[in-house]
């Protein structure tokens, strides 16, 4: 590594050594001992290195004035420490001993301040998409996350050569930003079919669009899933959602939930049960459909012009195109924030992760987690969810519940993953639940759709129930309740030679969003701290990838207004 280290006074009790790169970031390390060697600052990066210049030299003197509360704290605690260990040590007559514990001693002070342009916190969608704009912009960041991979809620495990989304997810190719952002080609999206078989009274009853399959739609204009009415409503609603503008869906003055909006509509009682419960039910997580009627809208009109697929690959590829796309060693993984830290002038521009390493952002600190978890972070700081454009009174009231949407439980759901010999659907179709019975809300035999789920000659099946996580069940036994259920579907001899594979119970799988709703809060909640994800604009995949955006967006524009 081309580098070059030089040492700078901090404090009696400690020195900086400065790492310089031409470009950002650089690195600063306070500890007592000064053994340190390049591999010891690694923090991957990605940026090319030189020489230590002259402007990185006052950059680190004043950095060393920045982190000096930092410093004193470590050095602080480092004498008070050394001290005690002192006393103690005095008493111990083995050297080796000796010089082994003020090794360990040492390291314990070592404190690592790392500075970049802008430190992004969470790998999922949205501190993706934030830190693809920072690349785009050229601006240097590092994007730290707590788990072992990118992703987030958006990841997939392999199982025994199976592919398992973590919860059944879909991917809408009419999503606007996913369509931007995204190489659909690269993913080999392939699609589900345009309808669903719903079971009702023993039977599947299929429900077609029109507009894609116009054969099986007329053919199910008669069927008990809703009235012959109900069908052509749905053409209608699905016309005049797709003619609509999504800001004027995502910010629309006539709000209320999913299920006021399909009587509103006239839906029948019976469409709504059979087939609306269900299919809203599995994507929001709600089978009561208290979630908005913006969200109704919004999917709406995405099922209207695109279709619903899954990269070949499993979900996860979508999360891991956008971090190819990165430079080198931006993304730290296995990084857990445990805290923020505020300069002496009270602005919050440091994350201190649980191994003590701290990265400070010199443009600002980008949240890009759960919402509970920005809470957690943020404190009173996360309060203001204003509208980015005011422009309904929804919006307002919304603004004025304060962070509902991250104080209000989130939705949850389970889905649990089977290995079969063989398909009883051939045909890559979701099957709902239409019936007012059991615990099943909806299944798909993902392999169906993308042969590369399973092995060869093998068929993957996924079930979903939804709203919470069964709790009081065991995995064994809501394994067993499910197959029970089962064998009135496909028949017992069917289902019970199917090999469980994995069960995921996920808490935190959408946030609550029940009107009134803000799907457009304001990225800064302070001075050079912006917050981002699905509880900031729709949860949805194209609503975090948005957030990211924005939020990236509203802090350049407020460093031109400084720089100006
Ligand atoms: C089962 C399921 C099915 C879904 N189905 C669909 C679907 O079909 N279509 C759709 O559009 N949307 C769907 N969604 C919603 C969509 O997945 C989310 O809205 C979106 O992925 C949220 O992305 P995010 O970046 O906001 O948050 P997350 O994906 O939650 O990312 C937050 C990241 O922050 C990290 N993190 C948290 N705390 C820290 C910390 N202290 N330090 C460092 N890192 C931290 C986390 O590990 C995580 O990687 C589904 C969600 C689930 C769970």
């Amino acid at each position: 590594m081309d580098c070059m280290l030089r040492m700078l006074p901090m404090s009696s009790n400690s020195n900086v050594v400065a790492l310089g790169w031409s470009t950002l970031p650089k690195i600063f390390v306070a500890r007592k001992s000064l053994g340190v060697s390049c591999s010891d600052l690694q923090c991957g990066f990605g940026y090319g290195g030189s020489r230590l210049n002259s402007s990185s030299l006052a950059f680190a003197n004043f950095l060393s004035s920045r982190t000096s509360r930092f410093a004193a704290a470590a050095n602080s605690r480092a004498s008070s420490s050394l001290q005690q260990n002192q006393a103690m040590l005095d008493q111990q007559e083995s050297t080796s001993l000796l010089s082994r514990d003020r090794r360990r001693r040492e390291e314990e002070v070592d404190e690592v301040v790392a500075e970049t342009g802008v430190v992004i916190i969470g790998a999922g969608l949205s501190g993706l998409a934030a830190a693809r704009h920072c690349a785009k912009e050229g601006v240097p960041f590092v994007l730290l996350e707590s788990s072992d991979g990118v992703g987030g809620r958006v990841r997939t495990d392999v199982c025994q050569g199976f592919l398992l989304d973590r919860g059944f997810q879909i991917f809408i190719s009419a999503y606007p930003e996913a369509s931007e952002v995204l190489d659909y080609a690269a993913l080999d999206l392939k699609e589900f079919y345009a309808g669903a078989l719903v079971w009702l009274d023993g039977e599947f009853h299929r429900v077609a669009d029109p507009f894609r399959h116009f054969t099986d739609g007329v053919a199910s204009l008669g069927n008990p899933i809703g009235t012959a009415m109900d069908k052509v409503l749905v053409g209608i609603v699905r016309l005049r959602a797709s003619l609509k503008p999504i800001s004027a869906i995502l910010l629309s003055s006539e709000e209320t939930t999913i299920l006021e909006r399909l009587g509103k509509e006239g839906f029948s009682q019976q469409m709504v049960d059979r087939f609306f419960r269900p299919f809203f039910g599995g994507i929001f997580f709600d089978r009561e459909l208290q979630t908005t009627s913006r969200l109704f809208e919004f999917v709406f009109k995405c099922l209207a012009l695109g279709s619903n697929t899954l990269p070949a690959a499993g979900i996860g590829a979508i999360p891991q195109q956008l971090a190819d796309q990165l430079p080198a060693g931006s993304i730290l993984l296995n990084s857990r924030v445990a805290e923020l830290i505020e300069d002496e002038d009270g602005i919050l521009r440091s994350a201190a992760l649980q191994n003590g390493k701290v990265f400070r952002a010199k443009y600002g600190m980008l949240i890009a987690t759960e919402g509970p978890e920005a809470a957690r972070l943020l404190g009173s700081r996360i309060t203001d969810t204003s509208a980015s454009s005011p422009s309904s009174s929804s919006a307002a009231a919304a603004s004025s519940s304060s962070s509902s949407s991250i104080t209000k439980p989130p939705r949850s759901t389970v889905c649990l993953y089977f290995a079969a010999d063989s398909t009883p659907i051939n045909e890559p179709v979701l099957l709902l639940n239409g019936s007012k019975e059991g615990i099943v809300n909806n299944m798909f035999f993902p392999s169906t759709v993308a042969p590369s789920y399973a092995p060869p000659g093998k068929t993957l099946v996924s079930i979903s129930l939804v709203g919470q996580l069964y709790s009081n069940y065991s995995d064994p036994e809501l394994e067993q309740q499910v197959r029970k259920e089962l064998h009135s579907w496909f028949g017992a001899a069917v289902v019970d030679s199917w090999q469980h594979l994995r069960t995921y119970r996920i808490a935190n799988a959408q946030p609550d969003q029940t009107p009134p709703t803000n799907l457009q809060k304001q990225p800064r909640v302070d001075q050079g701290v912006y917050v981002c994800g699905d509880h900031r604009d729709s949860s949805t995949f194209d609503g975090a990838l948005v957030s990211g955006r924005r939020a990236v967006q509203a802090l350049l524009a407020d460093c031109r207004v400084i720089a100006a």
